[in-house]
């Protein structure tokens, strides 16, 4: 089974990708984790995406197919949940040509719908500890304290990621950008939209029936 898991950010998508690896053992690729890896390790494709990130612009989606295609290649497993990937439609169809050329292709795209509001939500509501790093939210994880961390009585704070500015920028760069991504593979027909406006578990077993239902077929 080869997913590509698709949603707006706070949408859910890394404890999907999560659950989905547990219990069908596939292989979670998530982009930004592999870009770390190539630049960690100074591969070719690696010093390339670093050039560009030094000098401020984005890295072209030509080296990201490559580095997923290369990561796919290099997996001891054949079926995967993509996590972040693909961003462009550009990338989307890019990367189903080297598929292809392998004789591969995307079996489902899940793609968790999230109303912007929803998202604002939990991520403007999200607080965090300076010191340990545990993420608190003002509604739906509360610490016991207003304001002061569990574990160690650090003062929380809201990371900028998640000031409402930049998480308005990010909601209005995936509209741009990526849910032309959904309409790229809706024209494959591999598009099973799924509410993500639901709490995780609910969400969990939309997925679950889905994907158990396309084991069996
Ligand atoms: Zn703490």
């Amino acid at each position: 089974m080869r997913i590509v898991l698709l949603g707006a950010p706070g949408a859910g998508k890394g404890t999907q990708c999560k659950r989905i690896v547990a219990k069908y053992g596939l292989l979670h690729l998530s982009s930004g984790d592999i870009l770390r890896q190539e630049r960690a390790a100074g591969s070719e494709l690696g010093k390339k995406a670093q050039r560009y990130m030094d000098s401020g612009a984005l890295v072209p989606d030509e080296i990201i197919v490559k580095m997923m295609v290369s990561a796919i290649r290099e997996a001891p497993k054949a079926d995967f949940v993509l996590d972040g990937f693909p961003r462009t439609a550009n990338q989307a169809s890019e990367f189903d040509k080297s598929l292809a050329s392998n004789g591969e292709k995307i079996d489902i795209v899940l793609n968790l719908k999230i109303d912007d509001r929803i998202v604002a939500e939990r991520m403007t509501g999200r607080r965090s500890c300076p010191k340990c790093g545990a993420v608190y939210h003002i509604e739906n994880l509360k610490p016991k304290v207003e304001g002061i961390c569990d574990k160690e009585g650090s003062k929380l704070i809201q990371r900028p990621d998640d000031s409402p500015e930049v998480v308005a920028n990010r909601l209005k760069t995936y509209h741009l950008q990526t849910e032309p991504v959904v309409d790229y593979y809706k024209n494959n027909n591999i598009v099973y939209d799924i509410d993500a406006n639901k709490d995780a578990d609910e969400v969990g077993a939309l997925v679950f029936e889905k994907l158990d239902a396309l084991v069996k077929a």
